[in-house]
């Protein structure tokens, strides 16, 4: 494991390389080294993996991951000024850490680190349901991914039906993944604090998604569904399908429901019935 024990603090680096934060860039940093340790003690063992860390800011969850005996990571970061900040961890990694300087929203995951990867990542919240997105549309296949969201994003992500956090993102990262909260994060572990909480998931992809669907119809299902979720399905499905009412029966599903009632194999089922109308269709 490397020594990093000569290295001035994360603050200390923060403040040489004059790294004020950048709402633009949902910087928002974490100094505090036991809550770091606490992130980099969700992702499990990484003596055999390559993980891919999104955004390392000044470095503090890159520091907790080699304290870890993390073996190889990646570290992905969009601000030229973290990445001057970020030398002499390089250094001190002893061969352990590589930072690329890039937009993570560009993709390329897989070119970067192979497979059998961990994504792990203090996530800028400005981007990071659509950065999920992208992660899960990837080739990337990780094994798992330690990633922290804004509160009320994360309870999005992990919530089920009857509850009113439950939607579209439930529906699409629940097919594709298990997620499990690990912890929440006040705004008061940040330099700068934003204006909200954190949360920290544990997003764990599955072999093959849950159900049989195609993404491209569950996508359009959901979108149908959530986009007007005080409505019945037999109204709010009626931008998805010409009769969204024998759709829904199609499906086996009470077309008087409302989305948040209708579980990830409900949707799911749905999605087939839309895929075999659409294809039928083409
Ligand atoms: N990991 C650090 C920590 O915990 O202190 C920083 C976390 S901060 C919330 C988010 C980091 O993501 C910042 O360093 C920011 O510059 C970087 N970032 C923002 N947008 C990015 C993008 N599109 N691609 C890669 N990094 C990005």
């Amino acid at each position: 494991m490397p020594d990093l024990s000569f290295l001035p603090s994360l603050r200390t680096v923060a403040d040489s390389h004059g790294l004020r934060a950048r709402r633009s860039l949902g910087q928002n940093f974490l100094f505090d080294e036991n809550l770091l340790d606490r992130i980099a003690e969700q992702t499990g063992d990484l003596s055999q993996k390559t993980v891919i860390e999104i955004g390392p800011g000044p470095g503090g969850l890159t520091r907790a991951m080699l304290r870890a005996g993390a073996n190889r990571i990646i570290a992905l970061e969009k601000d030229t000024r973290c990445i001057a900040a970020l030398a002499s961890l390089v250094d001190a990694a002893d061969g352990h850490l590589r930072v690329v300087e890039g937009d993570a929203l560009d993709g390329g995951f897989r070119d970067l680190a192979g497979n059998a990867s961990v994504v792990v990542g203090n996530l800028p919240f400005n981007i990071a349901t659509e950065l999920l997105m992208h992660l899960l549309e990837s080739d990337l296949e990780p094994v798992r991914m330690i990633l922290m969201f804004q509160k009320e994003v994360a309870n999005r992500i992990v919530a089920g039906p009857g509850s009113k956090a439950y939607g579209r993102l439930s529906v699409l990262v629940q097919w594709q993944c298990e997620v499990k909260t690990c912890f929440d994060v006040p705004a008061s572990a940040f330099v700068p604090a934003p204006k909200v909480q954190a949360t920290v998931l544990r997003i764990t992809p599955r072999d093959t998604p849950a159900f049989p669907a195609s993404r491209t119809s569950l996508q359009a299902v959901t979108s149908a569904a959530f986009g007007q979720r005080r409505k019945t399905l037999r109204n709010s499905l009626s931008s998805a399908f010409d009769d969204a009412k024998a759709a829904a029966t199609k499906a086996g599903l009470d077309p008087n429901l409302r989305a948040e009632a209708v579980d990830l194999e409900g949707f799911c089922r749905l999605a087939t019935v839309h895929e075999q109308l659409f294809s039928s269709a083409g």
